[in-house]
């Protein structure tokens, strides 16, 4: 069995934390743990920890477009945010990556801008797959309106821990019976993945949260 997070960060990220040596044990402990970072507007964790722990990681990035975050995986380098979504998808697709769409209907949360509506339901073939769980989505019934957009259109569904905290990852992934590493097959097997959903905790939360602050006192 493997376990498959779509979504997550590393201390590359402006407002995460978790470093190259905390992956290291995740994996020790979690071998067929596959993890895809998509720090935001930023690929060299990615890289990094894709020469590190090869298999057990899929390059990402999650861009900030003038209309909303839009994650792409399977990269091969970084996309600059701030150009329109259609822009972003183009870049996304020159390189052969896959484009997600996460958290798409969250509506909390200072950092975290979800893709324009019009975009999402005007031009829904730019996405390829769809998060239906983030973990740290606290909007009210955003998780479960983004599983019936994804099934009203088709698509298959990923979750996500958007950890940015090493004890933030774990508890939320999609398990697939085996992968060969190649994106036409996740694809395939996403339809039909069972997921295990956790949110994340008040507490470790707000640990996260009191954590950012410092960070960006200190940037
Ligand atoms: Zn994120």
């Amino acid at each position: 069995m493997i376990q498959i997070d779509l979504h997550s960060h590393t201390r590359c990220s402006r407002d995460a934390f978790t470093s190259m040596n905390q992956l290291d044990g995740f994996f020790r402990r979690n071998p067929s743990f596959v993890l895809a970072i998509t720090d935001h507007d930023e690929i060299k964790g990615a890289h990094e920890a894709k020469k590190l722990f090869d298999r057990n990681i899929i390059v990402g990035e999650e861009i900030k477009s003038s209309e909303g975050e839009i994650v792409g995986l399977f990269l091969k380098k970084f996309v600059e945010p701030g150009m329109t979504a259609e822009k972003t998808v183009e870049e996304i697709r020159r390189q052969d990556g896959l484009i997600m769409v996460p958290h798409p209907f969250k509506r909390t949360g200072n950092l975290d801008s979800p893709i324009r509506q019009e975009i999402l339901f005007e031009n829904t073939d730019f996405f390829d797959i769809v998060e239906v769980f983030n973990a740290r989505n606290r909007t009210y019934g955003a998780n479960e309106k983004a599983r019936r957009f994804a099934d009203a259109n088709g698509k298959p569904v990923a979750v996500g821990s958007d950890a940015h905290a090493i004890y933030e990852l774990g508890a939320t992934f999609a398990m697939l019976k085996s992968w060969d590493g190649r994106k036409e097959s996740l694809i395939a097997q996403l339809h039909t993945a069972s997921l295990s959903c956790q949110s994340i905790h008040f507490i470790p939360r707000l640990i996260t949260k009191v954590m950012r602050e410092i960070k960006k006192m200190n940037s």
